[in-house]
């Protein structure tokens, strides 16, 4: 099974592929995490992304398209994958398709998750994660059982995106409103865009996302 997770940054998109991950045996492919990691071994796509995301833009949709690309060739995606972060134009969307037709493949379901903006600003400026394994948390929504300590992975290291703050949040969200949230239609056309409310408590996003998969 292939899914996109459609939402504005902060909706919740990580947290509820992280489940996915585990109760579908998908493998989750955040375009955003795939981007930093390659900052971080200083790899070509590395510099230019870096480049890019310091300034707060779009990568070229053939990287990005290549780059998904060549991740879903590999053995673990063979189930099936959940794409979080991708696409977020309409180009992006029909590069998607094309370049998964190409393979046999499509896409069962786009997930779209609605939080009000800003509830959004204050879920990305409080959240933070496990440096050890990257599991999500947030100062206010989603505190560790013990103070400081990962509940998966028992890691005392945490880390924040540069980009989480006040400032960059309102330029990302501007950009989903008026590049991203335009996609919308397009899944709705053929039939397999699915809304749930991302306003609701984690658990019960899960169970919404659960139940529109299942029908
Ligand atoms: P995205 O991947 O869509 O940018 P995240 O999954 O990182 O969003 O969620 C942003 C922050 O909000 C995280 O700190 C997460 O713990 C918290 N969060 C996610 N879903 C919910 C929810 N339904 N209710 C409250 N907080 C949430
Ligand atoms: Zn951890």
């Amino acid at each position: 099974m292939n899914i996109i997770l459609l939402g504005a940054p902060g909706a919740g998109k990580g947290t509820q592929a992280k489940r996915l991950e585990e109760s579908r045996k998908l493998v989750q492919l955040s375009t955003g995490d795939m981007l930093r990691a390659a900052v971080a071994s200083g790899s070509d796509l590395g510099l230019q992304a870096k480049e890019v995301m310091d300034a707060g833009r779009l990568m070229p949709d053939d990287l990005m398209v290549q780059m998904i690309s060549e991740r879903i060739e590999q053995d673990d995606c063979r189930a099936g994958f959940i794409l979080d972060g991708f696409p977020r134009t309409t180009p992006q969307a029909e590069a998607l398709d094309e370049m998964l037709t190409g393979k046999g493949l499509r896409l069962d379901a786009v997930i779209e998750m609605t939080v009000d903006e800003e509830v959004l600003v204050e879920r990305i400026t409080g959240r933070y994660s496990c440096s050890t394994c990257g599991a999500g948390y947030h100062d206010k929504f989603q505190v560790p059982a013990k103070a400081g300590v990962c509940d998966q992975c028992g890691g005392t290291e945490f880390k924040r995106r540069a980009d989480d703050t006040e400032a960059t949040v309102r330029t990302r969200l501007d950009a989903y409103r008026e590049q991203t949230a335009p996609i919308l239609p397009y899944y709705r056309n053929k039939g397999i865009l699915k809304t749930v409310d991302g306003m609701a408590a984690i658990d019960e996003v899960t169970r919404q996302i659960e139940a529109s998969l299942a029908a």
